[in-house]
């Protein structure tokens, strides 16, 4: 499961079937706006990454009654959703629509933030009762072979 399937505006969460099953429903959108957001816990929880593992876990720790703040060194939220996969596969509307989901339930997102540069781990903990690290696998390795350019 990617992102999860009670929030999410796009029918393969369901089917668990990838991340690439769109359906272009305005209605799905509206029905998922619709979840009501639990009162914000006194525990608060910093996500580091909003990538689907990040949301993910941003929003099921919102559920649970902590208070969430998702922070992304990018400008637009989404991790790989919105930086990796092409449009004709999955269009930036859609996950820009489902980031707004999250945030009417209440998950705060602070955007161009980097861990190891703006923040720290030791920071965060600082301010947060817990930290979250969803950062993906955006640092290349090089496989060490000849032309692997
Ligand atoms: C072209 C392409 C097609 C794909 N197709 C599919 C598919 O059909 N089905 C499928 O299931 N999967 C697919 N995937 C894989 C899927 O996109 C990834 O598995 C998924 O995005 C991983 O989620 P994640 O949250 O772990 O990481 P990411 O999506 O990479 O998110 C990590 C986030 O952390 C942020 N971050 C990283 N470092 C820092 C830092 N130091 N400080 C602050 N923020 C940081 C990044 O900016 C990013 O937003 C595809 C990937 C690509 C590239």
């Amino acid at each position: 499961m990617i992102i999860p399937p009670e929030a999410c505006l796009v029918p393969f969460c369901k089917k668990r079937g990838g991340i690439l099953r769109i359906k272009r429903n305005n209605e799905v959108y509206q029905k998922r706006r619709s979840i009501k957001s639990p009162k914000a816990g006194v525990k608060k929880v910093s996500v580091v990454g909003s990538g689907p593992a990040g949301l993910s876990a941003a929003y099921y720790l919102m559920k649970a009654g902590y208070s969430i703040t998702v922070f992304d060194q990018m400008e637009e939220a989404g991790g790989l959703l919105t930086y990796g996969i092409p449009s004709y596969r999955l269009p930036k509307t859609v996950v820009k629509k489902q980031v707004k989901v999250f945030e009417d339930l209440g998950i705060k997102f602070q955007l161009r933030t980097t861990l190891g540069k703006d923040t720290t781990v030791d920071k965060l903990a600082q301010s947060f009762d817990a930290v979250f690290i969803a950062c993906g696998a955006w640092k290349e390795r090089a496989a060490g072979v000849k032309g692997e350019d």
